[in-house]
């Protein structure tokens, strides 16, 4: 395998937060107390925290700077006008509703737009997308194409959409069924996969026929981006900020998750073209997050979201962010580690099923790599495979997904590229000792999202 170039980041440390170094004991008694459940692990006992990169990124001297600037009016403050206008510039969307996180925003579209016995296909499920979904009414089914799902297979955007799958979806069930397409920019559950510029075009020209929306879950639109750059033809040339502003023009309206691209540690928001839509939304926010010009945050936390989406647009940030995802990445690949591929823009998927293939799937293989791995280094990382699919909410059945993964999330902005080498270590030699894991059973169980707070047992 060839070297990738260099990465270097466009930024140098101004202040730094001490972290704690644990002993192999610590940690076992740490994991057990925990529920082998590595999200209900204290921060504090963990060394490196590859958990998620939601809210977890390090904020620029100008994003704290803006802090300062915070307008903590409850109506009409400047902040909320400061992330209008950047959501306007970078984005292109007409209408803000700020929510205090993208869940916010999915709660308010789904609350809007969905009526009972309604179907919403999209590119794989995310968990809070699809629950809110659910929770309205509605069914989601997944139109994402086959190879989504194949670990192994190399293709550059498996985060596109089968137009096949998705056009006999709208036939079977009637185009009135079907109030949006919900479309990922990165698609978070296939490994952090891009959709291609090609796929998106085609897919509004389908739904223009058939008179649908599509409303864009923009949590990684500029990782989407960076990978329509480095790996679509004729896009080369386009700037990072131009390729946002195009993907974003063929949708109808966006949720957001701040605290991934944007560069902050809360905050979220529903960008909307439509004024019937936007006038209903920022009706129902007044309900569930905050008045319509704050959304559930404070003025200072929006000054900090203005900022962190211009700086987030930066292709040295991006090639660097993306740049450390890839070189952990590669160092695993070396390592003869089976990970998700092409390794995606957010993190380094482990494939569990494969790397514990002698432990059963209702054995949890995935939870039990993520616990075995924090015992091992101290590395948190997270589960995504059966547990986090959850039950079909009509049979009560296990989701069996074909995916069973474990996910090494990079914070942006936050680790240096020894600590990449220690990850690489660790799970290097997780992988070298993989014959003597067992696997867990599930003692408790919650009923929504059981993933954050199911305790298990070796
Ligand atoms: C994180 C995330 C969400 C939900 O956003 P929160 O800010 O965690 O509420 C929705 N979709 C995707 C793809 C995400 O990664």
């Amino acid at each position: 395998m060839k070297a990738r170039k260099s990465w270097a980041e466009p930024f140098k440390i101004k202040m730094v937060e001490l972290i704690k170094m644990t002993t192999p004991k610590h940690r076992l008694k740490a994991i057990k107390e925990a529920g082998y459940n590595t999200f209900l692990l204290k921060s504090e006992d963990v060394y490196i925290d590859l958990l998620t990169d939601s809210g977890t990124s390090a904020m620029s001297d100008r994003q704290w700077a803006g802090m300062m600037l915070g307008d903590e009016a409850y109506a009409g403050s400047r902040n909320f006008y400061n992330l209008e206008k950047s959501v306007q510039d970078i984005y292109g969307y007409k209408y803000l509703v700020p929510t205090h996180q993208g869940r916010g925003a999915e709660h308010i579209i789904s609350q809007i737009l969905i009526k009972k016995g309604d179907i919403l296909p999209g590119n794989m499920y995310f968990t809070t997308t699809r629950l809110h979904q659910e929770l309205a009414g509605g069914t989601f089914v997944d139109v994402i194409v086959d190879e989504a799902h194949d670990p192994k297979s190399e293709f550059p955007f498996k985060g596109n959409i089968d137009l096949q799958k998705l056009e006999d979806v709208i036939k079977k069930h009637g185009a009135e069924k079907i109030p949006y397409v919900c479309m990922a920019t990165t698609v978070n559950m296939a490994g952090g996969q891009p959709i291609s510029m090609e796929n998106l075009k085609a897919l509004r020209k389908l739904t223009n026929k058939y008179n649908i929306r599509i409303i864009h879950d923009m949590t990684r639109v500029a990782e989407n981006a960076y990978f329509i750059k480095e790996r679509e033809k004729g896009y080369a040339n386009r700037s990072i900020a131009s390729l946002v502003k195009e993907i974003c023009s063929y949708t109808d309206g966006a949720t957001m998750s701040a605290k991934k691209d944007a560069l902050v540690n809360i905050g979220g928001f529903l960008a909307l073209n439509e004024w019937d839509l936007f006038e209903e939304a920022r009706n129902m926010v007044v309900i569930y997050e905050g008045l319509h010009t704050y959304g559930g945050l404070a003025g200072r936390d929006m000054e900090a979201m203005a900022i962190g989406i211009r700086e987030s647009v930066d292709y040295d940030h991006m090639h660097a962010r993306i740049g450390q995802v890839l070189y952990l990445g590669d160092k695993l690949v070396e390592a003869g580690v089976p990970i998700v591929h092409p390794i995606g823009s957010h993190g380094v998927f482990l494939d569990a099923s494969a790397i514990l293939s002698h432990i059963k799937q209702d054995n949890y293989p995935a939870q039990t790599l993520a616990a075995e791995l924090y015992i091992n280094s101290g590395v948190r990382s997270m589960e995504r495979g059966i547990v986090s699919a959850g039950r079909d909410k009509k049979t009560g059945k296990n989701y069996y997904p074909k995916l069973e993964l474990v996910r090494l999330t990079i914070p942006r902005r936050v680790y240096t590229q020894a600590h990449m080498d220690v990850v690489a270590e660790s799970v290097t030699d997780v992988y070298e000792n993989r014959k003597k894991i067992k696997g867990l059973k599930m003692v408790y169980e919650p009923k929504y999202l059981r993933f954050f707070q199911a305790r298990f047992e070796p």
